[in-house]
């Protein structure tokens, strides 16, 4: 048996990779991944030797490619990952996500589709198609509104949230139209090793211990609900599992916290395992920069959903999955300084 994984280079992708094998051991794992910017083959370096392990560098957006691996592989699953996925770059260029979230998710929904209509009745029963997509698609909460569920209306603010909402409405009507097996994850902000030191936490990592600025937008009271990483994945394995055809699934990690008040305990973390040279806190570094044009100022995620009828919560809090993640990052120096390379 085998899973075809899109964008299983990047951040979540490459870690939900190890998640799925340490579950499922003897399943083959295809990574489809163009290796844009934020997609780092090495992420699985010790993956490329093992025989269930193959990358692939191809974008979702070439059918053809697309066809020939499913018809090669004839994966059991598609675990869609693929995106462009910073919200400050869709406000800088807003084409590709338009066209990675969009019409990307679009081809690979009709080869998929293809590909599952010529498929025994007992494989095409069990085939699935996972669609990994973000809270930010709901817009942005007052801070006394009650949060996200799967009924929220859709309300994206930025080309980025925009362009996951309309490859989630291209999902949705798959299933609708075509009865295809799809299903639909909406989570909250991911953090964990392999992060690009784009995203607030392993970018304020990665300028702390170079002794730069922290910067924070506006007055960093914008409330996010934050994820281990791996909670994520393993939330995303039980939805693969026994999630139901057509429906969607919200994951979050109950844990609503301002940027400022995540990178102020990032630095207490930093200042116990790898303290300054002058002594002073990493705290002293943070500095308030022009907030960004439309910046949500809080989402936050009610995953009950899943937890009832699926029997997911997450297994670490806040304060367990930060430590995790900082101690990743100070093991694992060179992760931050091969992009200082590029
Ligand atoms: P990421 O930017 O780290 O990784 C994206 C990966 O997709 C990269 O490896 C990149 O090379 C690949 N890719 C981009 N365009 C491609 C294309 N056209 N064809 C093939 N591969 C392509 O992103 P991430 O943070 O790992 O997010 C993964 C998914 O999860 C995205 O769909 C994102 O919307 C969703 N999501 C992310 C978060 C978060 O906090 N990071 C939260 C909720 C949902």
């Amino acid at each position: 048996m085998a899973v075809l994984v899109t964008g299983g280079a990047g951040f979540i992708g490459s870690n939900f990779i190890r998640v799925f094998h340490e579950i499922h051991p003897n399943e083959n794992i295809i990574n489809l991944d163009k290796l844009t910017y934020a997609g780092r083959k090495e992420n699985l370096k010790d993956y490329e030797e093992k025989i269930f392990y193959q990358f692939i560098k191809g974008d979702i957006c070439d059918s053809g490619l697309l066809s020939e691996l499913l018809l090669t592989y004839k994966p059991r699953a598609i675990i869609h990952f693929a995106a462009e996925s910073h919200v400050d770059r869709s406000i800088a260029n807003p084409e590709s996500f338009v066209l990675t979230n969009v019409l990307g998710t679009f081809s690979l929904l009709e080869e998929s589709k293809k590909y599952w209509t010529q498929l025994m009745p007992k494989e095409a029963e069990a085939f699935r198609f996972l669609h990994v997509s973000t809270d930010e698609v709901y817009g942005t909460l007052e801070l006394d509104s009650p949060p996200f569920t799967e009924t929220t209306n859709y309300q994206p603010n930025s080309p980025y949230s925009a362009s996951k909402a309309s490859s989630d409405h291209f999902v949705r009507a798959y299933f609708h139209t075509y009865q295809f097996p799809v299903l639909t994850t909406n989570c909250s902000n991911n953090y964990g090793p392999y992060q690009y030191p784009e995203k607030l936490i392993p970018l304020c990592l990665s300028r702390a211990l170079e002794e730069k600025p922290l910067p924070i937008y506006g007055d960093g009271a914008q409330i996010r609900d934050w994820l281990f990483v791996e909670d994520h994945c393993l939330a995303i394995l039980k939805v693969l599992d026994q999630g139901k055809c057509g429906e969607t699934y919200n994951i979050g990690g109950w844990n609503e916290k301002k940027n400022l008040d995540v990178i102020t305990t990032l630095c207490e973390h930093l200042d116990e395992l790898k303290p300054r040279g002058d002594k002073k806190s990493y705290k002293d570094l943070i500095t308030f920069v022009k907030d960004r044009p439309g910046h949500d100022r809080r989402y936050a995620i009610n995953a009950n959903k899943i937890k009832n009828e699926i029997g997911w919560t997450p297994k670490e809090t806040f304060e367990t999955g930060l430590l995790k993640t900082v101690k990743w990052y100070l093991e694992n120096e060179n992760f931050l300084n091969s992009f200082k390379k590029n």
